[in-house]
């Protein structure tokens, strides 16, 4: 994904945590990835899939642990139009995570990967220093397109670490009474995932059948947070449904989850993240000065490398006109 919310737009990460459980509504707000096309005719909206729900960051909630952004994009029908079109563009101090729920995804980064992701499959990609990279539906594909995006900030002595790529085939599976799950980053109930972190971390997709109750285990000092995908669930007691986030802030040691339909969550957690940070655009940083340079770089064409791609690269946004400012935990 590339944060398309323009100049003056000052997104810091950092946010408060609670250090009591709590359950905080997290409201998402609609983000037009690229400028809209309509059909001439009847004016049928042609790319539905490129309007998504920004969960984070929010003005009411930065992070959740160390993660820093989530879009859920879809479930959209894109069969008549192009799907995802992300063009080039630039990353560096965070990881982007990749999972879809259906349709697929062509991923091609400045490292020279090329690699088409599918349901089930995980896309990490490490910007560290500098990485560039495009996001396509690919062509002839499906008619379903339904997924997330996250970034993870990178902790200080590994945010300059060199950009890298991963495709995880298959994810270990959690099985618990009540609950089936897939670990994307992180452990969960004894059941850790490939894929590499840097901060104690936590993502996992989690399925209730109809009709089905359960717990999973979580620490006390790590503050979480569910999305609901998909049908109906009830978090710690409260209900939720399609779409909704809740913030659930640390010092549970288990998550009770239950389901009358069933339903399909995204569980995050981690440690909080203690560092003040500054993210813009698709840069997560720790100065004005460094997000000014990142910019710069990506202007000239230096530092996060040339993506193989038929068409030009997106630019950077001006820098809007105030000195961006880090921010910690309140
Ligand atoms: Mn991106």
């Amino acid at each position: 994904m590339s944060n398309t919310e323009l100049a003056g737009t000052v997104n810091v990460c950092g946010g408060e945590s609670s250090e009591l459980p709590v359950l905080e509504r997290i409201e998402s707000r609609p983000v037009v990835l690229t400028p809209r096309t309509w059909d001439e005719t009847d004016g049928r909206d042609v790319d539905p899939a490129e309007q998504v729900h920004r969960y984070l960051p929010t003005k009411g909630r930065r992070m959740v642990g160390a993660w820093c952004f989530l879009d859920l994009f879809g479930p959209s029908d894109v069969s008549a139009g192009h799907g995802m079109q992300i063009a080039p563009h630039p990353h560096c101090g965070l990881q982007t995570v990749t999972w879809l729920l259906a349709g697929n995804v062509r991923h091609r980064d400045s490292l020279g990967s090329d690699q088409l992701i599918e349901p089930g499959q995980l896309n990490l990609m490490t910007a560290g220093h500098g990485i560039a990279h495009a996001e396509n539906s690919p062509a002839g594909h499906g008619p379903a397109l339904h997924g997330v995006q996250l970034w993870v900030a990178l902790p200080g002595p590994e945010r300059e670490r060199l950009p890298g790529f991963a495709h995880h085939h298959t994810l270990p599976a959690v099985e618990l009474p009540g609950i089936r799950g897939v670990v994307l980053l992180g452990e969960l109930a004894g059941i850790a995932s490939p894929a590499t972190a840097y901060t104690p971390i936590v993502g996992a997709d989690l399925e209730l059948a109809a009709l089905s109750r359960g717990a999973v285990p979580v620490r006390p000092e790590w503050e979480y947070a569910v999305l609901v995908i998909d049908g109906d669930a009830t978090v710690a007691g409260s209900g939720f449904t399609s779409t909704d986030m809740v913030y659930l802030g640390c010092g549970r040691s288990e998550l009770e989850l239950s389901s009358h339909a069933g339903a399909r969550l995204l569980l995050l957690g981690g440690a909080p993240f203690e560092e003040e940070i500054v993210m813009w655009w698709n840069f997560v940083a720790r100065s004005h000065d460094e997000i000014a340079a990142a910019r710069s770089e990506w202007t000239s064409g230096d530092r996060f490398g040339v993506v193989e791609y038929d068409g030009s690269v997106i630019p950077a946004p001006p820098l809007p006109p105030v000195t961006l400012r880090p921010r910690g935990r309140s």
